[in-house]
């Protein structure tokens, strides 16, 4: 059973090369510089303290990678997919040796509890293996005969696609992108976040060391108006798989413009949860912790609403608030810790700023509302309560670990209150009326929503948001849909008519 000292022990073994060398691009299988010799600096949120130099990349680094890419895919779409197959469970075998050390790596570069970065590693594995077994079968289509025609569809990999992704959870969102565009035929050029390099680059050597043909991956350092921006407008990149801000969607979107851009979009949310008076409460209130308060916050589908019926919110917020203060904040590499400092400055400040902004709005804070200790980018748990939904903190993403709470009296105003929102991400519904179940999940406006549970997720199924929550869906088939072109061909069947112009 690993500890604090032993965990911290193992981690600077890990990290010592990075000091050394640095966080490197990957282009065309090697590892290399920005080609201009940029760097910048990462820091790790536990304690601000220097981990390593990163790759500053600009338009050139990705005009290499993107060539790359090009020159590496013919080879790639056209190999069995039996063998990409064989490729990628090797990736994931690679993921599955390397777990601590990406587990590790991960909490100290992004502030993530270790609780949940050594299951998110295997995750990641897993999501390599699910795409491994679709690989074989990526091209299938349909036969569609008609009385003149035999109509086939079958699939085609798109291209050479770029894949952009956030510092929450990096690595085991990236596999999610990576993993289906590869086991599709697709080339990648991915471009992790500036905040969190260092597991993309841990990733990227797995796939090296599993065999993956060079240039099929290529791995692009750098900020996102520079390096990211240029990837979004590379005439070679057929499409982008984007992982972050609505706003920054909203960016690439128009970047993309002028090279007719494909856009996959996960973006973010203001995930409400609904709980009813006739619910199992005592789950519900677990549910409603962990959907808001594991991953520091930091995660796109919280439940970051949480709207209760007024007949139950007295004795429900009450337990809430003993249990949020009861949440352990500490080093994240601490077995026991389940909050662990936010990413940066950047992002501590935003979050913080919504203190001030619940006060002066006129809601409460009933627990947090501080930040912790005075070296990293530490926050208490925080729960605001007597709310509304035009409040600021009710209606924007602050993705930390802070929850607004609101109470309502009907069924219709919860949902009234649920689909008041520019996002559309997630919901959750808590209810043993099983006609209201259905009744609310068909009204409630969101991509994905769970009902008397939290977030399972589950490979197969849809994965993705509506309103400003993104664009196009992952898991399952859903992702080659993205990553593939339909191509459909008619043979006639028989002599049909033609019609004769000018006989
Ligand atoms: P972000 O949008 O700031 O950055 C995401 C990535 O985009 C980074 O790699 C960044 O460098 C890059 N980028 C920034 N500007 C760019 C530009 N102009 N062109 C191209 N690339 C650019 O997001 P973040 O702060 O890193 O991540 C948090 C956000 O991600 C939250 O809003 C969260 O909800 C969202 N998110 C959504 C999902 C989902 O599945 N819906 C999952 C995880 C995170």
């Amino acid at each position: 059973m690993s500890d604090l000292n032993s965990n911290v022990a193992d981690l600077s073994g890990y990290l010592a090369r990075f000091a050394r060398d640095g966080v490197m691009n990957h282009i065309g299988g090697k590892a290399c510089p920005a080609l201009s010799g940029s760097t910048f600096d990462n820091a790790s949120p536990v304690d601000e303290s220097h981990i390593c130099v990163v790759a500053r990349s600009d338009g050139a680094d990705v005009d290499a990678a993107a060539r790359a890419a090009k020159a590496a895919f013919g080879a790639w779409r056209d190999m069995d997919g039996t063998e990409r197959k064989k490729i990628l469970h090797r990736i994931a075998d690679g993921i599955v040796e390397r777990a601590n050390e990406i587990a590790l790596c991960e909490c100290w570069d992004t502030g993530q509890a270790l609780r949940f970065m050594s299951k998110a590693a295997l995750r990641a594995a897993d999501n390599f293996r699910f795409f491994a077994d679709k690989a074989p079968s990526a091209r299938d289509g349909q036969m569609l005969p008609s009385q003149t025609l035999m109509n086939v569809t079958t699939r085609q990999p798109i291209g050479p696609v770029g894949i952009i992704t956030p510092w929450n959870t990096p690595f085991m969102l990236s596999t999610w992108k990576i993993a289906p565009a590869l086991a599709a035929g697709c080339t990648v050029v991915h471009k992790p976040a500036e905040f969190s390099p260092v597991t993309a680059s841990i990733l990227m050597e797995i796939a090296e060391d599993a065999g993956l043909p060079a240039g099929v991956w290529n791995l692009v350092n750098g900020l996102g108006e520079e390096a990211g921006k240029a990837l979004t407008e590379h005439p070679d990149i057929k499409a982008i798989a984007f992982v972050g801000e609505s706003k920054t969607g909203s960016m690439i979107m128009k970047q993309g413009a002028d090279t007719l851009k494909r856009v996959h979009f996960e973006l973010g949310g203001k995930n409400p949860v609904i709980v009813f008076d006739d619910a199992d409460l005592d789950r519900a209130l677990d549910a409603a912790i962990f959907m808001i308060y594991s991953l520091n916050g930091e995660r796109c589908t919280s439940s970051s609403r949480l709207l209760v019926q007024s007949t139950i919110a007295e004795e429900f917020l009450a337990k809430l608030t003993k249990r949020v203060n009861n949440i352990r904040v500490g080093h994240p590499l601490d077995p026991k810790t389940e909050i662990g400092p936010l990413i940066h400055k950047t992002h501590f400040d935003k979050v913080t700023s919504y203190f001030d902004l619940a006060r002066s709005e006129g809601a409460s804070i009933a627990a947090g509302g501080k930040r912790v200790g005075d070296k990293g980018w530490f926050v208490a748990p925080t729960l605001f309560t007597g709310a509304s939904n035009d409040m600021a903190i009710a209606q924007q993403e602050i993705f930390g670990p802070v929850l607004t709470a609101m109470t309502f009296e009907t069924e219709d105003e919860a949902l009234c209150i649920a689909n008041d929102s520019p996002y559309g991400l997630t919901g959750y519904v808590w209810t043993n009326d099983l006609t209201r179940a259905m009744r609310f999940t068909d009204a409630l406006e969101a991509g994905m929503i769970w009902v008397n549970s939290e977030n399972v997720r589950h490979l197969p199924t849809p994965f993705g948001g509506v309103k400003a929550s993104g664009i196009g869906r992952d898991g399952g088939d859903w992702s080659f849909d993205f990553y593939m072109e339909q191509k459909h061909i008619g043979f006639a069947t028989g002599q049909h008519k033609i019609p004769r112009l000018g006989a």
